[in-house]
């Protein structure tokens, strides 16, 4: 499921292929994916206009196409982006293509349907009506201990909440507990001042690298959680064996050596 780091790597993709071109028309070959805007509004509203930039919060993309007019993209479960040449065949899971001017094309790809466009007025007003918490690279290390000083519940709960810090998912969040050795399903008012520094270092380790590698899952190193977790998998770290539990409603990887629960004062 696209996280911050993917969403990151789909905004700077989009940046370098598809601004300040005319767009000439919008094809939905879905609109399971359209909230709250018809296939033909979206396609009249944005026809004549090009993407001028963009902005990224949380798991959310923003591409602004005009005054008071943003394209709100949403990955859900298995969305990306394409940029089509001309004689580019268009994927089979893509469900929404803006077509340029010079006959390129942006497909919006999703095979398992859980993405959204939409169109929006403001980014500010769309994260104020959602509720949704500062951007995980954004946000400071007093704001961060600040939030987890005042939620009490299981850590990577409190990471995954959306409106309290946006864009971390449940793959990322179960990385920055790997590797500060923190137990899942620790208690947030169990974490000291130094164990909330050193949970904020690794979130903004975890999710720039990721980015820096474009989150090529191929080349995330061999010593993250990501590239191991599964059934059977082994710890990196240790050799043992990882363990999965349901926390937070997700399921969660982990060590139960190298992140004991009680180990922490
Ligand atoms: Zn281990």
């Amino acid at each position: 499921m696209p996280e911050l780091p993917e969403v990151e790597t789909f905004k700077r993709y989009l940046d370098s292929t598809s601004l300040h071109q005319r767009i000439t028309n919008v094809d939905v070959r879905d609109a399971y994916v359209l909230k709250r805007v018809s296939a033909r509004q979206l396609a009249r509203r944005l026809k004549g206009r090009r993407f001028e930039n963009s902005h990224r919060h949380g798991k959310h993309l923003f591409v602004r196409a005009g005054d008071e007019l943003w394209l709100r993209l949403h990955f859900g479960m298995t969305g990306s982006l394409e940029y089509l040449n001309h004689d580019k065949a268009v994927p089979k899971a893509a469900r929404v293509i803006f077509r340029f001017a010079n006959k390129c094309r942006l497909a919006f790809d999703d095979q398992r349907k859980f993405g959204e466009i939409e169109l929006i007025k403001g980014v500010d007003e769309f994260l104020q009506t959602r509720g949704l918490g500062p951007d995980a690279l954004e946000i400071s290390l007093s704001q961060f201990k600040t939030i987890l000083g005042r939620h009490r519940g299981a850590v990577k709960a409190i990471l995954l909440n959306q409106q309290l810090i946006a864009g971390i998912g449940n793959l990322y969040a179960d990385e920055i507990l790997f590797r500060t050795r923190t137990h899942p399903a620790t208690g947030t008012g169990r974490l000291s001042d130094k164990d909330m520094a050193r949970l904020f270092r690794a979130m903004r380790d975890v999710l720039e690298k990721a980015i820096a590698l474009k989150t090529d899952f191929n080349r995330l190193p061999k010593s993250w959680l990501l590239t191991h977790r599964g059934k059977g998998a082994k710890c990196p770290r240790c050799g043992r064996g990882l363990k999965s539990a349901t926390i937070g409603g997700r399921t969660a990887w982990f060590c139960p050596h190298c992140q004991k629960r009680t180990s922490r004062s």
